[in-house]
């Protein structure tokens, strides 16, 4: 990635949203470049927030008597996992209190995945939507590039069929046109009739997430 500020630009300037005031206040080391790091090796802004996350239990762990819990790994999903019972999660954060750790003030500095992109984005100058910038122009072009390949494979198909088992045909012309379906709102609609539209406004669960 060619638009981010480089590590070392970073060292000594902590920008002010809420992960960069975590950065200050955990004493997270050149954290910026390790984010950045793992964002240019491909991991998802899900993965980064649980990299923050951890980061912070590992150094509230580092402060306390940490001898009374486990790794940050497991530490981590009992206290954050949906399916954890609650009993566990209790448990967890009782054993935390114990070992001297402000549960509470950790909680609420855990960060979303939404915070870990406006980090990236607005701080960092990291275009997070890598992989999803393809636009309409470029779309039309790759399925028009498909199209046309897919009508001389059928074209060919047809010329090796000549003369195979009483098959006989002209200099065919293939025309392949292809047909968009929603079973949600039932619309369909040639590709280029579907992009053009942009699309048919229905979405599918779990698509916007990273
Ligand atoms: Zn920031
Ligand atoms: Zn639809």
């Amino acid at each position: 990635m060619s638009n981010q500020k480089n590590g070392t630009e970073q060292n000594g300037h902590v920008c002010e949203c809420k992960v960069g005031r975590n950065i200050e206040k955990y004493e997270l080391n050149r954290f910026d470049e390790k984010l950045l790091e793992q964002r240019d090796d491909g991991a998802s802004l899900r993965h980064l927030e649980s990299v923050v996350n951890k980061a912070l239990l590992r150094s509230a762990l580092e402060d306390s008597r940490r001898d009374l819990i486990g790794d940050v790994d497991s530490i981590y999903e009992r206290l954050t996992d949906a399916e954890m019972s609650a009993g566990k999660r209790a448990e967890t954060v009782d054993q935390l209190s114990r070992g001297d750790v402000d549960v509470d003030e950790l909680l609420s500095d855990f960060v979303s995945y939404q915070t870990v992109r406006t980090h990236l984005q607005d701080c960092l100058e990291v275009d997070t939507r890598r992989g999803q910038s393809l636009n309409p122009e470029d779309a039309r072009g790759t399925i028009e590039w498909a199209r046309s390949r897919s009508e001389g494979i059928i074209e060919r198909t047809i010329e090796r069929l000549s003369g195979v088992g009483g098959f006989q045909s002209g200099d065919v012309d293939v025309t392949y046109t292809v047909r968009v379906s929603c079973p949600d709102c039932k619309t369909s609609s040639r590709i280029e009739a579907f992009i053009e539209r942009g699309g048919c406004q229905c979405s599918v669960e779990g698509a916007t997430d990273e």
